[in-house]
């Protein structure tokens, strides 16, 4: 069987949001779709582990807020790979409370939905969130970001505790080495550099400068081994 496969299939990416007693969280999440058209209603399937599994179950409301192509990787990284048990992710981003209470991320959002979840499936690792959509805007007209652009291009990782995770065969470096993050398991490579920390492509790691953090999950240069 050759799950890469999988890798054929075509997602977006998301933050999806919630509330529970007053607390916000939020999430980054592909695998958010539309159901059907009348009414509108959409799903989206979420760790069990997460804190915005227990958010989302406990309000039954969630909004999605579709990021822009543009979208730094340490914005996704804040969402994506930290915990809501441990940092407050909605510190230093502009969101607003939305309708259903469950707070709306608005920087790098193109547009938003609001959702209340009509009914839930449980499916092992993860619940599946069905909702009804009760409030969508439009905040500007960017192209949305793809899933595979954000591996490909902007060189994103995803947790082991995402719906469509597989385990990567990381190749060896041929030539300029290539760092990786032991936390989040992003990859430094030398020919792209960190072009959104202000990291000219060519720079070689050892010449990062010593404050230089991992894009993705904001680890210190010492959390890096050689590929
Ligand atoms: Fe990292």
């Amino acid at each position: 069987m050759d799950l890469k496969a999988l890798y054929k299939l075509s997602y977006g990416l998301y933050i999806v949001s919630s509330v529970k007693d007053g607390k916000f969280n939020g999430q980054i999440a592909n695998t958010v779709f539309q159901i059907t058209a009348e009414p509108p209603t959409v799903a989206v399937s979420i760790n069990k582990q997460n804190l915005t599994h227990e958010f989302i179950q406990s309000s039954k409301v969630f909004a999605v807020s579709i990021l822009a192509k543009e979208t730094p990787i340490s914005f996704i990284g804040q969402f994506g790979f930290k915990s809501g048990r441990d940092v407050d992710k909605f510190a230093n981003v502009n969101f607003k409370k939305g309708e259903t209470g469950a707070p709306i991320v608005t920087d790098n959002t193109l547009a938003y939905v609001e959702v209340e979840v009509i009914k839930s499936v449980d499916v092992g690792t993860h619940t599946l969130f069905i909702g009804k959509i009760v409030n969508a805007e439009t905040l500007s007209n960017g192209e949305p970001m793809t899933y595979a652009y954000y591996h490909e291009v902007k060189n994103g990782k995803s947790p082991k505790t995402a719906p469509t995770y597989i385990k990567e065969e990381v190749k060896k470096s041929d030539g300029a080495k290539k760092y990786v993050c032991k936390i989040c398991g992003y990859i430094y490579d030398p020919e792209k550099g960190d072009p959104d920390s202000g990291i000219a492509p060519g720079t070689p790691f050892e010449k990062l400068p010593d404050d230089w953090v991992c894009p993705v999950c904001g680890a210190p240069k010492s959390d890096f081994e050689e590929l």
